[in-house]
């Protein structure tokens, strides 16, 4: 049986440290770090992360506040929104709830949030960096992946990885951080060999590549993507895909993009869902508000 990695254990030791890191800085005279969560409309789940996100900012020691607007704003008032965020001295982190209606520029939004405010790591100045291995802010997603990664001790360097969905908010950044070379600037690469597959890989060829992978990371939202057969014994299979499911009781569920009841007897180590790579996710974003309060009161740090 796999090693079950547990995310929300480790998303409670990266929040804890995060705590006493934070208190310091706050005892050293900074004011805590602060967080703003922009939601438009009134998605329900959309609505739930955004709590989440609130819930363990204020766990962190994180000043976090929710920023409401109805579904029939206009892309101009909202970018009015993100600019007196990002003019004023008492945001550090502002963070919009992705998807946005329809009638607003997703791109425009993202690239609209100040880079060093920008704690979701969307804006093209930060995927850019990404892109060049230098220090930037990473998608909170994939800097969950390779924390878990790396805390659960599993091996990256020289060894096959593939990585199914190549979305630019979580299959990328997950792909760029696992292929690059770690010696360089920003310290992320992961020196694995990367194959990335998408949804125009055929079945057979997705099934070759996951079989001779060390490591598979699925972010497809496809339940049941990835079956036993196509994972290689002892290999680490972290499922960052989450839907919504009615199971034959008629109860919402969430599930993966892996087979877990099946994959669980063959991988070396898995991520359950829900409790992986979710959780992760919340806590690297705490990660990213007190990295961004960071660099925005240090005038040395110059990101771009
Ligand atoms: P997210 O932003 O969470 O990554 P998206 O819906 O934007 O989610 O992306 C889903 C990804 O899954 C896309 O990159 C798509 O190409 C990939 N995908 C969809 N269907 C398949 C499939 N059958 N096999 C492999 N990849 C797939």
């Amino acid at each position: 049986m796999a090693q079950i990695l547990n995310g929300n254990a480790i998303a409670k030791d990266v929040k804890d440290e995060l705590i006493v890191k934070i208190k310091k800085w706050v005892e050293e005279g900074h004011r805590p770090p602060s967080l703003k969560c922009i939601i438009v409309g009134d998605d329900p789940a959309s609505h739930t992360y955004v709590r989440n996100k609130v819930k363990a900012a204020k766990y962190c020691g994180i000043d976090a506040e929710t920023i409401q607007f109805d579904s029939d704003i206009t892309e101009e008032f909202l970018l009015n929104q993100i600019n007196e965020l990002n003019n004023s001295e008492d945001v550090d982190g502002i963070l919009i709830q992705l998807p946005v209606p329809e009638t607003i520029n997703e791109r425009r939004i993202c690239n609209a949030v100040s880079p060093k405010k920008d704690v979701d790591g969307f804006h093209i100045i930060n995927v850019g960096q990404l892109c060049l291995d230098m220090p930037t802010i990473v998608p909170a997603t994939a800097l969950g992946v390779v924390e878990l990664l790396k805390r659960a001790k599993i091996e990256t360097l020289g060894r096959d990885a593939v990585v199914i969905g190549r979305s630019k908010n979580v299959g990328m950044p997950i792909a760029m951080m696992l292929h690059t070379d770690k010696r360089h600037e920003s310290g992320l690469g992961m020196d694995a060999t990367v194959t990335i597959c998408h949804r125009y890989t055929p079945r057979p060829k997705l099934e070759h590549y996951c079989r001779n992978a060390d490591i598979i990371i699925s972010a497809t939202g496809i339940p049941k993507l990835v079956t036993a057969d196509m994972v290689k014994p002892g290999a680490a299979v972290i499922d960052v895909g989450i839907t919504r499911v009615t199971d034959s009781e008629g109860k919402n569920k969430l599930v993966g993009d892996i087979d877990y009841d099946e994959v669980v007897k063959v991988a070396g180590a898995i991520t359950p869902v829900p409790g992986g790579v979710g959780p992760m996710t919340v806590a690297m974003l705490m990660s990213n508000t007190f990295q961004a309060a960071k660099t925005l009161r240090d005038k040395s740090i110059v990101l771009q």
